[in-house]
């Protein structure tokens, strides 16, 4: 067997594994123990401080220097008192994992830790590495990263990590963080207006998050010993194996051990970060499962989905194992997503999203409903941009995950309400009449939460009390899909709240006009919504007949950023300018076509110098055992069909990637990373590397397994 193969499957044998201890039994012992929290912050500081700290974080109130200084002081104090020496701001710039520089509070000319409010409040890292899609260099300014009070400070590894915001000098934000809290300021502002047709006394909203990140593990060794997933985070080459998922054995059974301490150790982990992880599960394919964290207050929920995937990577070198969040690690196999789970609560403790017993909220809950339905379905463009990458462009779409059409999954019962509402006609309400029993929402009943009629194939559901966007990658940061989110019904909340005022200015019933606005929507918006199972065939016929977009290609989803109305959307709500957006898809287009460089270099090489070798020297044996057979006047035809087989196929392979280096040459000549983009997608990808990897695949099933060079599916995914 091939060496570097053999040597793996060795190291993996001989593994061992240690079983984890909590500090202790109570949670509430450790949790959040390594962050700054409220509690931490108001008893480090001067009552006065805190509230001016509290004002920052509620109300975006400006943090003078004075107080800077002396939050500065209470966080280095505690810093020091956990044996902590460097401090460094943390951000998510756009190349998608997260960006520190540490610096340590030593001053060596005053001999003394400190750490100044200015340092707090503003760094400037060397920047010029970092994407920025051309901004910086049009302007000639540097980038800064700014401390971001709404989420807190924490020790990670040994390091203070002040959460920051990464922005130009010119005011373009470079990272994902920034235009999350713009567009979720936005739809802060547009939500609590509609929520005031309802209660007065509502003054804002929370936008929550919940974020269900699915993974795979493997062993450290068999994951270095493949060099495409070191590279691409995925094999480029790999036939699955005999036993795959079809025995749906894996889902919900029991935690391997080793796996098992390693979820325990990375949530011990997260606890003490304050990342509140609930449950755990294994997944659909052998060696995947899922971890899930308590929703929480979205910019937390974001800033926590990055900091827990960076523990989970680090935690797992502890116990020789790799985690994989690349959304497709293992073709023929499920890949992972990252479900959204999503709602609005105001500042008044109501859920918008869920279904209530009183009538009047739930009128409430039905305009907040329809409302995202219709802004799914004006923006569903959109939508599927904001889940574009490389990695995902796998999953989308492969029949086991969320198709790249956009739909809204209701249940039956809600459907049935919202026809209803549809069909009732033109609505007379007399005096005295419960308007709410016409309409006939003065009970929707309340079992809709425990109603497991969920669907697991639509990739935007909704689920009870919340919708929940299923398209997301597993490897994305999730601020994009939610910007988009956030804007887009902001948007459309606004447009419902003109509208209703400008029928209550025409002497309509506040009642009857936002009745009246919904069932326009719901009409409106009637294409987006679908029951049936997303996987199929039938429904990409239908989504079609219906008119929905089916952009399956990321590099052709990206365009619905940079359209005239996307543009004026985000300029609108302050989100992003024109030039923002145009970096951006300028980043994202480079992105892809760097993943997708990387993989064809990587099947070129890995195709020409491991798999054709050991296809040689295996047919080498053959023609020696064929040869053989011969002198002693034996049939030896079954040695000539093998033989022809696999000349065949390494026929194909090299002839395939000849023809692929040749293309990649014309295709790295276009200038226009958009243009150049798509050609990777369909002249690169799309014609050879499911080509070349058919025949690679079959070579793995001819070949002596002594002979074969690559670890197989079946040795990297059934972890002991
Ligand atoms: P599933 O059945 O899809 O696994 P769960 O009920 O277990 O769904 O919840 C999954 C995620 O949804 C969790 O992170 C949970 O905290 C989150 N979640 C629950 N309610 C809400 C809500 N109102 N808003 C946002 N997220 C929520
Ligand atoms: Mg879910």
């Amino acid at each position: 067997m091939s060496n570097q193969r053999q040597r793996a499957l060795d190291v993996v044998q001989n593994r061992t594994t240690d079983r984890v201890i909590a500090p202790s039994d109570k949670i509430s012992d450790f949790f959040a123990a390594d962050v700054f929290d409220t509690n931490k912050m108001r008893s480090a500081l001067a009552p006065e401080t805190f509230s001016k700290v509290q004002n920052a974080i509620n109300k975006g109130k400006k943090i003078d220097v004075e107080t800077a200084n002396q939050i500065a002081s209470a966080v280095k104090t505690w810093a020091l008192s956990k044996g902590i020496t460097h401090y460094t701001h943390w951000f998510q710039p756009l190349t998608g994992s997260t960006a520190e520089k540490h610096d340590s509070f030593f001053n060596a000319q005053k001999g003394v830790e400190i750490l100044k409010g200015s340092a707090l409040i503003q760094q400037e890292p060397d920047a010029s590495s970092f994407p920025n899609g051309g901004i910086r260099s049009t302007f000639e300014a540097r980038g800064y990263t700014a401390w971001d009070p709404s989420s807190p400070i924490f020790i990670w590894g040994r390091t203070l990590c002040i959460p920051t915001v990464f922005v130009s000098y010119t005011g373009e934000a470079l990272d994902y963080k920034t235009p999350l809290l713009k567009a979720s300021d936005a739809i802060n502002k547009t939500a609590t207006k509609v929520c005031q047709l309802f209660d007065r006394n509502v003054n804002g909203m929370s936008i929550s998050l919940g974020c269900e990140q699915e993974y795979f593990v493997i062993d450290r060794a068999l994951y270095n010993a493949r060099p495409d997933l070191v590279m691409a985070g995925r094999t480029v080459f790999g036939h699955h194996p005999a036993r795959g998922q079809q025995l749906d054995d894996h889902y919900f059974g029991s935690i391997p051990s080793r796996v098992y301490n390693y979820m325990k150790d990375f949530e011990i982990e997260c606890l003490k970060l304050g990342i509140p992880v609930s449950t755990r599960h294994n997944e659909v394919a052998p060696s995947q499962f899922e971890v899930a964290p308590l929703f929480e207050d979205i910019n937390i929920a974001t800033d926590h989905n990055s900091l827990m995937m960076d523990v989970m990577d680090r935690v797992a070198e502890r116990h020789s194992l790799k985690v994989l969040f690349h959304e497709k690690p293992f073709a023929g196999l499920n890949g992972s997503g990252k479900h959204n789970n999503w709602s609005l609560i105001t500042s008044t403790g109501v859920n918008v999203f869920q279904p209530s017993s009183s009538a009047k909220e739930n009128l409430q809950f039905l305009t907040f409903l329809v409302n995202t339905i219709k802004a799914i379905h004006d923006n569903s463009g959109l939508l599927r941009a904001s889940i574009a990458s490389a990695g995902n462009d796998h999953r989308l779409g492969a029949n086991e995950a969320p198709p790249a059409i956009m739909s809204v999954f209701l249940g039956s019962q809600l459907t049935a309400v919202l026809d209803a509402l549809e069909n009732n006609g033109d609505l007379q309400v007399d005096k005295g009449d419960n308007m709410y029993m016409k309409l006939g929402i003065d009970k929707i009943p309340e079992i809709i939460l425990d109603n497991t009629d969920r669907n697991r194939t639509s990739p935007f559901a909704f689920t009870g009390n919340k919708f929940e966007f299923r398209a997301v990658g597993s490897d994305q940061n999730v601020a994009e899909p939610m910007t988009v989110l956030n804007l887009i019904v902001a948007k459309q909340l606004k447009e419902f709240y003109d509208m209703v005022s400008q029928r209550i200015d025409k002497g309509e019933d506040k009642k009857i006009a936002i009745v009246n606005e919904l069932r326009g929507y719901i009409k409106a918006s009637k294409a987006i919504r679908f029951e049936g199972d997303g996987y199929s065939q039938d429904w990409e016929d239908e989504a079609e007949k219906r008119g929905l977009p089916n952009v399956k290609q990321s590099a052709r989803a990206l365009d619905a950023y940079v359209t005239d109305s996307a543009k004026s959307l985000f300029q609108d709500f302050n989100v992003m300018s024109a030039l923002e957006l145009e970096a951006r898809n300028e980043i994202q287009h480079e992105n892809y076509i760097m993943k997708l460089q990387i993989e064809a270099r990587l099947i070129s090489e890995l195709g020409m110098t491991q798999v054709v070798p050991a296809a040689l020297r295996y047919q080498t044996k053959l023609m020696a055992n064929g040869t053989g057979l011969a002198e002693f006047g034996l049939d030896n035809s079954h040695v000539k069909t093998i033989l022809e087989k696999v000349n065949g196929h390494i026929n194909t392979i090299q002839t395939q990637i000849v023809d692929m280096n040749k293309e990649r040459g014309q295709v790295n000549k276009i200038e226009d990373t958009r243009e150049r983009a798509i050609a990777y997608s369909e002249r690169i990808k799309g014609k050879y590397f499911d080509a070349i990897r058919v025949a690679v695949d079959k070579l793995e099933l001819l070949l002596d397994d002594e002979d074969w060079p690559l670890l197989k599916y079946r040795e990297m995914l059934f972890l002991r």
